[in-house]
């Protein structure tokens, strides 16, 4: 009870700071106030007392889908119903017109690039600041993953660095809503339209994510959606391709089913060129089910969470929280991703001030590194079968358009990530993440010292 008290007084004190914060005082003219709690790191109590949200949420709903599941033996989808049932709730959610769950969200834009017939010579542009799926979704179908830099405010694929990315090869324009929030929509679409180029929206991260009202996922050709352990719906395994063109949807039925058609017995026109197995189980489908129950409370959580945790960030000075666009009114907050400058934080280097947070008791990291820079994309430029289809001349210019200046800062220098089930707590957990990081600000001559 005592501590409880404590800390609304220290919160208090805290808010009186950030006014003197928001009036111009740097952040060394507040280490003077002595009612600031010393950092964790060197020795002061937590600013994190609570136990941050376990992940998934699992309840009585997901037992009784599995089970049914089990206990019926119709395990695979042919023939059965859960997977079905899983798409229409999705379908209703998204409000796309079609919905294919498959097997993950690699598998989602594996099969749109299969029903597209993306293969060796043709290019893909992607932005760098992702997960390492968007790109082997393009390798796996030997296409050339050409990478636009990103919009260093927004950690988004910059729509401006398309126009100078797309050839006459480019047949697929794939952008991600990175962290959950949505790209650029309007810019980078128009630039698609311009050129007469498709784009398939990497939405993996981004579950429930609107841009001008509607979900994401619906503005391209197709959307990709990931249900992987960490995500923002969850079966461990799992994906869903939603598109409101229903050949594209027949096309990637097709594609995820060995290249036949949603009757098996019959070939539905442009598909059925070849195929794979890339089908969701009965199981993912019956805990997706489950899962769905909770899905859109835990978005407007997370949303308004964050957005409380931005209002509070952006009066921190060296904090920049990623910015959202115009057009975003809703963010899935896959990630909350925000900008450190060293330089308000006496020098103190972004490795410091994450074990410092940590020592708080608030997980954080770095996030991703810089993709263009990695051995494992940089030997595609060595690679046989790409050296074969477009030459030793257009892989060496390949490798040297690699640069990505913008994003190498974010990788290198700036980005800092909580993850989505932080944001599931309560707004006195986001209250105290702000506390956790004015304590290191204040603290941060001596912290660098260490
Ligand atoms: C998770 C993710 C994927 C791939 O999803 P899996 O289900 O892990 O295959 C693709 N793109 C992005 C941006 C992701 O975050």
């Amino acid at each position: 009870m005592e501590n409880k008290i404590n800390r609304r007084n220290f919160i208090r004190t805290s808010s009186i700071a950030s006014v003197g914060l928001a009036m111009g005082l740097s952040n060394v003219n507040c280490a003077s106030n002595s009612q600031i709690k010393k950092a964790a790191i060197l020795g002061g109590p937590k600013a994190y007392t609570g136990d941050w949200s376990k992940w998934p949420v699992i309840g009585q709903a997901e037992q009784d889908e599995l089970l049914k599941v089990l206990n019926s033996g119709g395990w695979c989808r042919l023939g059965n119903k859960t997977a079905p049932k899983f798409e229409s709730e999705y379908q209703k959610q998204t409000e796309a017109k079609n919905v294919l769950a498959v097997s993950s969200g690699t598998s989602a834009l594996y099969t749109m690039l299969g029903a597209l017939g993306i293969g060796p010579g043709d290019e893909v542009i992607i932005p760098p600041y992702t997960f390492i799926a968007t790109y082997n979704a393009v390798v796996l179908n030997y296409a050339l993953p050409v990478f636009a830099d990103v919009d260093i405010e927004s950690f988004q694929i910059d729509a401006n660095k398309i126009e100078s990315a797309i050839s006459n090869n480019t047949k697929v324009i794939m952008p991600v809503h990175i962290g959950g929030s949505p790209y650029d929509v309007d810019k980078v679409h128009k630039v698609a339209e311009k050129y007469s180029v498709p784009v398939i929206e990497d939405a993996c991260q981004a579950h429930m994510a609107e841009w001008k009202g509607k979900c994401v996922g619906n503005w391209g050709l197709g959307g990709a959606f990931s249900f992987q352990a960490s995500k923002n719906l969850n079966s461990g395994e799992g994906g869903a391709v939603i598109t409101n063109d229903d050949t594209f949807y027949q096309n990637c039925y097709s594609f995820h089913h060995q290249g036949q058609g949603a009757d098996a017995a019959s070939l539905v026109p442009g598909s059925g060129i070849r195929g794979a197995n890339l089908r969701i189980t009965e199981f993912q489908a019956a805990i997706l089910l489950a899962q769905m129950t909770r899905l859109a409370d835990q978005v407007e959580k997370r949303w308004k969470n964050a957005q409380y945790l931005t209002k509070m960030l952006k009066q921190i000075s060296g904090i920049k929280p990623a910015e959202l666009y115009d057009g975003v009114t809703k963010s899935a907050y896959h990630l909350y991703m925000f900008r450190y400058d060293k330089e308000k934080f006496s020098g103190m280097s972004r490795e410091q001030f994450i074990n410092a947070l940590n020592a708080e008791g608030v997980p954080c990291s770095t996030g991703y590194t810089s993709m263009t820079r990695e051995k494992y994309i940089t030997d595609l430029a060595q690679n046989k079968h790409y050296l074969n289809v477009y030459g030793e001349k257009r892989m060496k210019e390949w490798l040297e358009s690699l640069s990505c200046p913008q994003n190498d800062k974010l990788c290198d220098e700036e980005a800092v990530w909580f993850t989505q089930t932080m944001l599931l707590g309560t707004k006195t957990d986001m209250e105290q993440i702000v506390e956790a990081i004015r304590k290191i600000a204040r603290y941060s001559a001596e912290i660098s010292k260490i």
